[in-house]
């Protein structure tokens, strides 16, 4: 499995630190408000990430944190009369619902910040303790950055030009930096703001701090996978690497993944420019199936531009997995009632055969996963598996065989976290719903009706026969 590190700027081959295990920790969003769809890539990405390596066998122990203490939840908090934790423990609650009508999966451990303070305290004092951080007069406590000589190794910054870069800050004479790139650790109370008690002031902790220390809680000292989108790269995962270093004394992450951006009119999406939509925004028009769908069409580093014609690329293409397993069923089930004695399909040898060429499509699909998780091509080899399947099935075609293609058409999209058993159940359960309004209206005489019905289904694709023995159907 290769996996493109933003520290080597390499593919690299994946070596877990312990066989057969995958700690990972990925940056979880600041809930003060509903999450975007630019959030909801990284957590699509990085589910999906997790599933694959899953399939492969290992064990992963995925931590997401919830950042529930920041200035925009305090600002959000004032505004509303309310105490921030009803704030953040509102968008906890409603980022959950959205994760799971996208179907990504909880996380291990969803740390929040305010739990893991005593943590973060002692972090910081053993920083000062090394020589890694001071406190100010006002009782501030900053990195030293300076102290910590591989800083800039992620984002492949020169410190000189950084330094350069921020030395209008000092000038000010705001700070009290004894460099302007050390970065705050904790800070002193402002009125009416949440506080905790500290050996430097009553205060709260800068944001860096709690990811170095809920990963070093729930994962240990050095881990395999640190992951998030790409503007965390600097300062947050540079300044988390710095902490968690000299405060450790050992290699903190060892793989950095970074998904690329969920732009709008090749804008990065953001709360701040108000050009984005909300997951929840998007759920009123389309099933998040489809959205999850749109976000692996595209391979997690490359940008992702949101449109109205991608989404509707997404419906469609999802639609020819769905549709395709909704039809195996379909030929299953009658295939199960009409051949009740049909061997295994070990002894069937062209079937057996065609299996084995239906098998290369799902190793092309996991040659594109190794790939540094390349999706797109991973889609496009269960599109070529679909295609193999309408072309093969047929009402002719035994029970096992049926089973085993629909199976691994299966497996392959809930590696993507495509749910298409359930979608194509739901198509089932449609189609058989209209046809009982169809007999209906046929029973009322009202044969227009039940001529509307039958064209609505015909436009479904779906055929019907009135035999005998009731109304059959057919997918065409
Ligand atoms: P935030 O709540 O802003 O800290 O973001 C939570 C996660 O979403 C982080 O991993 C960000 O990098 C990621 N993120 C925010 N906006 C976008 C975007 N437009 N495209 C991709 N990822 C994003
Ligand atoms: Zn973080």
């Amino acid at each position: 499995m290769k996996i493109y590190n933003t520290l080597s700027k390499k593919k690299e081959d994946f070596v877990p630190l312990e066989a057969g295990k995958v700690r990972m920790y990925v940056c979880g969003p600041t809930v003060y408000n509903l999450i975007h769809i630019g959030n909801a890539r990284p957590m699509i990405v990085f589910d999906t990430v997790r599933r694959y390596m899953e399939y492969r066998g290992l064990q992963v122990n995925y931590v997401c944190n919830f950042t529930d203490v920041d200035d925009k939840i305090i600002k959000k908090a004032l505004a509303e009369g309310v105490a921030p934790e009803v704030i953040s423990e509102r968008y906890i609650a409603e980022c959950r619902k959205d994760m799971e009508a996208m179907n990504v999966r909880p996380a291990t451990v969803h740390p929040k910040a305010t739990e893991e303070i005593g943590g973060m305290l002692e972090m910081i004092a053993t920083l000062i303790q090394k020589g890694h951080a001071y406190p100010a007069a006002d009782g501030t406590v900053y990195f030293r950055t300076a102290s910590f000589q591989e800083y800039g190794k992620l984002s492949h910054k020169n410190l000189d030009d950084l330094q350069a870069g921020n030395r209008a800050l000092l000038v000010s004479g705001v700070d009290q930096k004894e460099d302007p790139l050390d970065f705050v650790l904790w800070k002193p109370r402002k009125e009416g703001e949440p506080s905790w008690e500290s050996p430097w002031c009553a205060g709260r902790p800068g944001w860096h701090i709690e990811c170095s220390v809920m990963s070093r809680k729930y994962l240990g000292d050095e881990i395999d996978i640190h992951a998030g989108g790409e503007d965390l790269i600097f300062p947050h995962h540079e300044n988390e690497i710095a902490q968690s270093e000299a405060a450790n004394g050992r290699s903190f992450a060892r793989y950095w993944m970074h998904n690329a951006f969920l732009n709008i009119d090749n804008k990065k999406m953001s709360k701040s420019e108000g050009n984005f939509f909300t997951v929840r925004d998007i759920s009123d028009k389309y099933d998040l199936q489809v959205l999850r769908f749109f976000m692996l069409s595209a391979h997690y580093r490359s940008p992702l531009n949101f449109s109205t014609e991608l989404m509707e690329a997404a419906r469609n293409g999802l639609s020819r997995i769905v549709n395709c397993v909704s039809n195996l069923s379909y030929l299953l089930e009658n295939a199960a009632s009409e051949q009740p004695d049909t061997p295994d399909v070990s002894s069937l040898p062209l079937e057996l055969s065609l299996l084995q060429q239906a098998e290369d499509h799902t190793r092309r699909f996991e040659e594109a996963m190794e790939d540094d998780f390349n999706t797109a091509d991973a889609i496009a080899a269960i599109f070529d598996l679909v295609k193999f399947a309408n072309t093969n099935a047929s009402d002719s075609s035994p029970a096992p065989f049926l089973k085993a293609l629909k199976s691994q058409i299966i497996e392959l999209a809930d590696i993507c976290g495509l749910l298409v058993e359930k979608k194509a159940e739901g198509l089932d359960q449609e189609i058989e719903a209209l046809i009982a309004l169809r007999q209906a209206a046929r029973k009322n005489k009202d044969f227009a009706r039940a001529d509307e019905i039958r064209n609505e289904l015909l436009s479904k694709g779906v055929v019907l026969e009135d035999t005998r023995e009731g109304v059959k159907w057919k997918k065409i």
